[in-house]
């Protein structure tokens, strides 16, 4: 078995660059051309090229690269009863995503990203690979609700679905489960994050694995205090992008859990050098916040819109940063 670093071992939020075929996979899939268990045996190329990118770069927790999700909620939607096929939403300009609808109570039916998991852990050279699933606000946040006329209700319902995805992976044994959580920023009002700590209970209490929350953008700034009650090991945030403005209240909150520290600009295609990566963790430790040991160095957010060549150059640099901050600031 591979053994993660103990000090700034590094990571990846989740999402990567589509590998050919998987986008054509997903259309067959939508349109009933294969079934869904010829899907997931078809895009392990795709899955396995994106593994063989983060060995190449050397980061010790992966993801399965989310290939066989074309969007982060529709993915999910249509595999869970309750929901029917979304229609289009224009978000800005001409960018639409579909909206899937709720018309039902919201029921699992059976494991919905496990079995690109159990793939991709097959194929890492032992390396660990985070078990990640949109999270219950999100869901709830960017589907359209038809049956439950209650925030708060829909995204419990939704919670309880997720523990049960959550507990197949587990029993296969993943280690790291994270719960990726966008819409949260989009709405930072304490009454929200509350939910959300709630959601969490239902999604965590009792699992046995290291429990880690996404949220990226946004003014989180203004949730902080709230956010440091949730049920979880690790936060992973964005950093880079915003110039770290998160930092100073992090520190004036006594921030104490462990970071998925975001040091990748994932909406630039500039490839930042080592040395300025290595420097950005320098900031972190010499506020004194928190010790290597807690620090996880990782993208900002999924790498999914970049060039697939910029976002292996990303991570290399990224891992030889890491790699000096073990040599120089331990
Ligand atoms: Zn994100």
């Amino acid at each position: 078995m591979y053994e993660v670093p103990k000090y700034f071992p590094t990571t990846i939020v989740g999402s990567y660059p589509k590998i050919p075929p998987s986008e054509e996979l997903i259309r067959k899939r939508k349109k009933g051309l294969i079934s869904e268990e010829e899907f997931h045996e078809l895009v392990k190329p795709s899955i396995k090229a994106v593994i063989d990118d983060y060995l190449e770069a050397g980061v010790d927790i992966l993801s399965d690269g989310e290939q066989a999700r074309e969007d982060m909620v529709a993915y999910f939607a249509e595999r869970l009863k309750g929901y029917k096929g979304g229609e289009w939403v224009r978000i800005f300009d001409n960018v639409y995503f579909r909206k899937p609808v709720i018309v039902d109570e919201i029921e699992y039916v059976q494991p919905m990203a496990v079995m690109d998991w159990v793939y991709a852990s097959s194929v890492s050279k032992g390396r660990p690979v985070k078990a990640i699933l949109t999270g219950p606000y999100t869901m709830a946040d960017w589907s359209f609700d038809l049956h439950y006329g209650d925030r708060r209700e829909l995204v419990i319902a939704l919670a309880r679905v997720i523990r049960k995805e959550v507990e197949e992976f587990v029993k296969r044994g993943a280690k790291y489960v994270q719960i990726d959580e966008p819409a949260l920023s989009t709405r930072p009002f304490k009454e929200e994050v509350e939910i959300v700590n709630e959601a969490l209970h239902v999604i965590f209490d009792g699992i046995n694995a290291k429990k880690i929350v996404h949220i990226c953008f946004g003014k989180i700034e203004k949730i902080l205090e709230y956010l440091l009650d949730f049920p979880i090991d690790q936060f992973d945030f964005e950093f880079k992008n915003s110039n770290f403005r998160l930092l100073p209240y992090l520190v004036e909150y006594g921030f104490d859990k462990e970071l998925g520290y975001g040091v990748i600009d994932v909406h630039s295609t500039r490839v930042e050098d080592v040395d300025e990566i290595f420097n950005d963790i320098k900031k972190l430790v010499d506020t004194g916040l928190l010790g290597p040991e807690k620090i996880f160095v990782d993208p900002d957010c999924g790498l999914k819109r970049l060039p697939r060549e910029i976002a292996v150059a990303k991570l290399k640099n990224m891992v030889k940063a890491a790699a000096l901050a073990r040599e120089k600031l331990v």
